[in-house]
């Protein structure tokens, strides 16, 4: 009983020190795992997936990719100065990769490592279309989804394991990675997040697509093009993103608000 306790104290101490503040949405999040763990291991896992993928380099489709994230990257760190977060951005080594590959798929891992796959592309269709692919997964990062999981899955572990919370140079931190981000022998294969995580990056997503001088309701076309390409066998995008109608519904009531957002940064026209 008494362990019990100490632990919970241990615990409830663990989470007050490690909450941090999501910069979007000003709620306080679990991170138990610090960005200085979480980024290199992600980093070097991005680079062994580059490594083991082909990257689709100087087409037309490749520099569209580059040129859309390095404006989502932008947008973010305008958002970001603006609203008292300068410098949140320090440690994010932002790179934008298209892969050769069938599958419909993008993601962003910690740190701002951003993939898409070349099957993604005829469903995104326009540019904009692009940009809310991408808004969405940099939101992911941004809103540190996938550092809340592994935190998730840490305060698990030491539930299990009572009085271990020697978090740091935790061998098992490499596996709890794996595991929160999907990767290992299911590289880029990301578990689903949560409904309000999605709702979140949807969100935010919007914002920095319109900010980036995007249409926001591109992106709900984008969704319903999602949407007819999810009967039958959905692609993996859609296996983690249901393409369902309060996610359409949600980001068409919030695109007025994000142009309005990126109003104050001077932005008045909307690319398609
Ligand atoms: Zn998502």
């Amino acid at each position: 009983m008494i362990l019990r306790k100490s632990l919970i104290t241990l615990l409830l101490g663990v989470m007050v020190v490690a909450c941090s503040t999501n910069p979007f949405t000003g709620k306080q999040t679990l991170a138990l795992v610090p960005n200085s763990q979480i980024l290199p291991m992600a980093f070097q896992q991005y680079d062994q997936f580059l490594s083991e993928n082909k990257v689709v380099k100087g087409t037309a489709d490749a520099n569209m990719v580059k040129s859309v994230g390095q404006k989502m990257a932008a947008a973010a760190e305008r958002y970001l100065n603006a609203n008292g977060y300068a410098g949140y951005l320090t440690d994010y080594r932002w790179e934008y990769n298209l892969i050769e590959s069938k599958d419909v798929n993008a993601w962003c891992m910690p740190g701002g490592k951003i993939v898409v796959y070349t099957g993604i592309l005829p469903v995104t269709k326009t540019e904009a279309g692009l940009a809310a692919v991408m808004g969405h997964e940099v939101a992911h990062a941004l809103a540190n989804h996938g550092q809340q999981r592994m935190s998730a899955a840490q305060l698990q572990q030491l539930g299990a394991v009572a009085g271990n919370v020697a978090l740091a140079n935790n061998p098992e931190n490499q596996q709890i990675f794996n595991t929160a981000y999907g990767l290992g022998s299911n590289l880029g294969v990301m578990l689903p997040f949560s409904r309000s995580h999605e709702t979140e990056a949807d969100h935010i997503g919007l914002i920095l697509m319109a900010i980036a001088g995007y249409e926001p309701m591109a992106a709900a076309q984008l969704w319903e093009r999602m949407q007819a390409q999810s009967q039958g066998a959905p692609p993996e995008f859609l296996s983690t993103h249901p393409a369902s109608t309060t996610r359409i519904q949600n980001i068409k009531g919030w695109a007025a608000s994000a142009k309005a957002e990126a109003r104050k940064f001077g932005v008045t026209t909307f690319k398609n």
